[in-house]
């Protein structure tokens, strides 16, 4: 996969991440990662909620206030709820989003932060219980399935991974599924996906199996949303190494027709260093894909678990 062929993929950010000054004190927080390594993959839709909403540059600080389930955006020095005013400047944005494939948020923001925001009570204090900030709040409840992280987390190689693999299924999705249902699409589409799924959850793998099994009995556009739904959840998660090892020795075994038994035998100890934490992923899977390109049938050369993002991002080395 070259980045010509999957451009453009439309990734929505925290317009601080990209350098834009619009932080409460004129600055910005710009990211060296989204701007130097995801840029060339992604093409950016920057969106600051509180500029947006008319809080000005520079502006006071703002915290959430009250009750964690549903807090209030207050300034930090005390006001009344500037909620209202937030929630106006970019509640038209929301419908917009129907082209993005991700999110990436700046961390600590009571308007964008994605998990772990304070929320004060009355007497000053912070809960136990964290929030998140009031734009993310929004767009997850619009749009569930969007893959969202904090532009921090993305330093972790496994969620870098993680989440790149979301922002390359989502475009996927919505292409092949969303934007062209029918049976026979979705079908086709989880067709390329179950190794992927397998890596992630064998249970979600053997669900979401089931479900489309009777999955003509039902409305289309029930099963595509339940599928999605599942498909999403399964891997909103770093896949685990058993995981993976598992699903490639699966693979191996699809293959065991045609590669010869000591050539397997060479896979499954390269699989077995994989699974000690010994090589990383890209080392079983360049081994497997070489197999496949020479042996492998036209189905399994299709396995997105193979191909999930451009090989340059080099995600599965450190992973
Ligand atoms: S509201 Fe969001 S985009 Fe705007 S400065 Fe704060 S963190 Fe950055």
């Amino acid at each position: 996969m070259s980045a010509s062929q999957i451009n453009p993929i439309l990734v929505g950010i925290s317009a601080c991440l990209v350098g834009q000054p619009v932080r409460y004190n004129g600055g910005h927080s710009q990211s060296k990662l989204c701007l130097q390594t995801l840029a060339e993959y992604f093409q950016f839709k920057p969106f600051c909620p509180e500029v947006a909403a008319g809080f000005g540059i520079p502006r006071p600080t703002m915290r959430l206030v009250g009750d964690p389930e549903s807090p209030q955006l207050q300034f930090s020095e005390g006001s009344g709820d500037l909620s209202a005013k937030l929630i106006a400047g970019f509640q038209g944005q929301l419908p917009q989003m129907a082209d993005l494939d991700g999110y990436i948020l700046m961390k600590n923001s009571p308007s964008c932060g994605l998990e772990r925001i304070k929320v004060y009570r009355e007497n000053g204090y912070p809960s136990e219980q964290k929030s998140a900030g009031l734009f993310t709040k929004a767009v997850q409840q619009h749009w569930p399935l969007l893959p969202l992280e904090e532009e921090g987390r993305l330093n972790d190689p496994y969620l870098r991974e993680n989440f790149i693999l979301r922002v390359f299924t989502h475009n996927d999705y919505r292409h092949q599924v969303r934007n062209r249902p029918s049976y026979h699409n979705l079908l086709q589409f989880h067709s390329r996906y179950k190794y992927l799924v397998m890596a992630h959850s064998y249970s979600a793998y053997r669900d979401i199996g089931r479900m489309l099994a009777k999955g003509h009995d039902e409305p289309l556009q029930q099963v595509i949303d339940e599928y999605a739904q599942k498909l999403f959840a399964a891997i909103a998660k770093p896949a685990r190494r058993k995981g993976h090892a598992n699903t490639l020795l699966h693979i191996l075994g699809y293959l065991k027709q045609s590669v010869p038994g000591p050539l397997r035998q060479d896979i499954v100890e390269v699989v077995d260093n994989y699974r000690r934490g010994q090589v990383p992923l890209v080392a079983p899977i360049t081994l497997l894909r070489h197999h496949i390109e020479q042996y492998g049938s036209d189905y399994i050369r299709s396995q997105r678990y193979l191909h999930p993002y451009p090989d340059n991002l080099a995600l599965r080395n450190q992973v």
